[in-house]
């Protein structure tokens, strides 16, 4: 069985110099945003960003939840957590809902409004590069090993022993171990958390279970109705798909 993989982000060792933003751009095939990295803001097109707080940096990436609350929402499972531990999402069963990016406790998940037919776009741990063996853009183009990538466990193993050996220089605390029930980002910092734009005091607990209390609030009309628009929406996609398929078909 695969072992389950995460990154290691540590803001102490991060120098700003934006490798990490290039690579995922590259990696992705995702056009420029932005005259300079650390203005861009996670968009259809930024999947991950470096913010500057004096003469530290920050990245802000899907955290990869253990129990993901947008996976939870998705009413018709286009967003899954694999073996590794990646949540991954599936534009051909996205119904354009947009539940998932209401649920996200970190404020992820982005929506290509600007195109006909729209996805849900944000990180996905570089699925199809690591599928190939390799790993993850954003770790491999680290000059300062400020993202790590590897087995969770040793990851977890690597973040205590640096604050245990170094108390002077971390802010006690592994970022996203347990937040919203953990995940496969962590993030380690001298700084509290929220210094640094992370959201703070999120609950331990997963949040699915919050999201499916406050989804039980939902007047069944909305939530009806909101199925309904998704499902004309899913079903127009799909018409389109459809004939789009037959036509290439008729030109061969
Ligand atoms: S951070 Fe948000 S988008 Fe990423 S897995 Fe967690 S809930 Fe989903
Ligand atoms: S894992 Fe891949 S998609 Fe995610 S931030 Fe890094 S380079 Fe971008
Ligand atoms: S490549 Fe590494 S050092 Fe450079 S900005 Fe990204 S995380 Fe920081």
């Amino acid at each position: 069985m695969l072992k389950e993989k995460g990154i290691l982000f540590d803001v102490t060792l991060c120098i700003g110099c934006g490798s990490c933003y290039d690579a995922c751009k590259e990696a992705n095939n995702l056009p420029k945003t932005s005259e300079d990295f650390l203005k861009d803001h996670l968009s259809d097109n930024t999947f991950n960003v470096i913010e500057q707080y004096d003469d530290l940096y920050a990245r802000k990436m899907c955290m990869h939840c253990n129990e993901p609350a947008c996976e939870s929402v998705c009413l018709v499972g286009a967003i899954t957590k694999t073996t590794t531990g990646a949540v991954v999402y599936d534009a051909d069963k996205c119904i354009g809902c947009r539940y998932c990016m209401q649920a996200c406790p970190h404020k992820i998940p982005r929506y290509e409004w600007g195109t006909t037919t729209p996805r849900i776009r944000k990180c996905n741990m570089c699925a199809e590069r690591v599928s190939n063996g390799l790993i993850p853009a954003c770790a491999e183009s680290c000059p300062n090993e400020a993202t790590l990538y590897g087995d969770m466990d040793q990851l977890i193993a690597i973040a205590k022993r640096r604050l245990q050996e170094n108390p002077d220089k971390y802010y006690q605390h592994i970022y996203g171990l347990e937040e919203a029930g953990g995940g496969h980002v962590l993030v380690l910092s001298p700084v509290p958390f929220e210094q640094l734009g992370y959201i703070p005091e999120l609950p331990k607990e997963a949040m699915p279970e919050f999201t499916k209390r406050a989804m039980e609030k939902i007047p069944s009309v909305v939530v009806g109705g909101g199925i309904f628009l998704g499902g004309m929406y899913w079903l127009t996609k799909r018409k389109n798909k459809i004939a789009k398929e037959e036509r290439s078909k008729n030109e061969n």
